[in-house]
């Protein structure tokens, strides 16, 4: 075998490095590891040397061939500085000071981790879990602290540290998590707001919760505020689904198993319907009067919402909000009582191109990070993981293009 082939193979990185001997054992390989003279800075002085002092042999342990590990020993080089006569070790790319472990087989690990499990690097570099975690907890990582022009605040069920939700901090412009909150509290919102430069913050996206809107006046002054589009009209399909569930309890058993089954058929726009789906739509409403009513003022709101631009939403919104006041169920004027609340953000959401894109994004990026943080109690780690995964995607992106 080549000697640069082997070099690759173990992930090493210094050209000077060279191999003396690889052997196979009964359990593992050896490959005994030399390193050619190189000309030194001296890091107490920084006169230049190249005065060899002596050697020492350290053992390191490499990536992991198939079944087998590798075991290096490396003669390491000391130097003598011809100027203050102080001694030190060569510095290799191929460890780190205080390492047993090759750099490769952590980096290789540590990208591991942001893909898949602890447990999978662990498994795929050939060290314990622990060993990876010490190495994670300890890997820096810095977000931004200047934030960008439009940032959203979107919550997800993340499970850490005994709070059931945390918070996401996105640019929403250029499609990055900026930061991971602990959890929703106005305080640990305002706390992280103000820990951060905020100049160029112009408006924030978010769902309509009166926490993130108090934490941001607070810690924001003015911005301005763009209602999220999926979340406003989620409130209108679960006043849907709820005249549903009420109707479907009054059905004899044989309907209320066919009712139950229609929430996703009723939920869809009628535009979007076959024409099958239409003629079942229209058996379904016929059974109760306040099922016909919930589905046409979803109608009528799923109409305005598609069909709305700046300059038709807000007397559009106007007839709608007249037609959730005036019905008989009570679901739909607590819609009613919602949009009123967050008039100007919802129509803002019209007049901004940040909504979409935005949740498609973020929604995706959620999810994956939720299956892979799954399981993983301390927030920090969470936090961290999430992040270290962004970036390595971010690497692989930029590497592929
Ligand atoms: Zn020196």
């Amino acid at each position: 075998m080549h000697h640069h082939f082997i070099t690759e193979l173990l992930g090493i990185k210094d050209s000077h490095v060279n191999v003396w001997d690889l052997r196979e054992e009964e359990s593992h390989f050896v490959a005994e590891l030399f390193t050619k003279p190189r000309m030194q800075k001296c890091p107490f002085c920084g006169e230049r040397t190249k005065r060899i002092h002596g050697y020492r042999w350290q053992s390191i342990q490499g990536p992991a061939f198939t079944t087998k590990e590798v075991h290096i020993s490396l003669r390491k080089r000391r130097y003598i500085c011809v100027s203050c006569h102080r001694t030190f070790y060569e510095r290799l790319q191929m460890i780190h000071r205080y390492q047993r472990c090759i750099a490769s087989v952590q980096t290789t690990a540590m990208k591991h981790a942001a893909v898949s499990s602890f447990r999978t690097a662990a498994l795929v570099t050939g060290v314990t879990v622990n060993r990876v975690l010490r190495w994670f907890d300890r890997k820096e990582l810095t977000s931004s602290k200047v934030l960008p022009r439009v940032i959203a605040i979107d919550e997800f069920k993340g499970d850490a540290d005994g709070e059931r939700f945390q918070l996401n901090v996105v640019d929403v412009e250029n499609r990055r998590i900026i930061d991971i909150l602990p959890d929703r509290k106005v305080e640990t919102i305002e706390k992280y707001l103000k820990s951060c430069d905020t100049g160029k913050v112009e408006m924030v996206v978010m769902d309509l919760s009166q926490a993130f809107k108090q934490a941001i006046r607070k810690a924001l002054g003015n911005p301005l505020i763009i209602a999220d589009r999926f979340h406003f009209m989620r409130q209108v399909y679960w006043a849907l689904d709820e005249v549903r569930r009420e109707v479907q309890k009054e059905l004899p058993k044989k309907d209320r198993l066919r009712m139950k089954r229609s929430k996703k058929l009723l939920w869809k726009s009628w535009a979007a319907c076959s024409d099958d789906q239409k003629k079942k739509v229209q058996q379904l409403v016929e059974i109760d009067a306040r099922l016909k009513e919930a589905y046409d003022l979803k109608q009528a709101l799923d109409t305005w919402f598609k069909e709305s631009d700046a300059y038709n939403v807000t007397s559009g919104l106007e007839v709608c909000l007249e037609k959730l006041e005036a019905s008989t169920l009570e679901g739909f004027h607590r819609v009613a009582r919602t949009f009123k609340r967050w008039h100007q953000e919802i129509l803002h959401s019209f007049m901004y191109p940040y909504n979409n894109g935005y949740i498609e994004g973020v929604n995706n990026t959620i999810k994956v990070l939720k299956r892979l943080s799954y399981g993983i109690k301390n927030f920090e780690r969470m936090r961290k993981k999430i992040l270290w995964q962004q970036e390595v995607k971010l690497v692989l992106k930029q590497a592929y293009k």
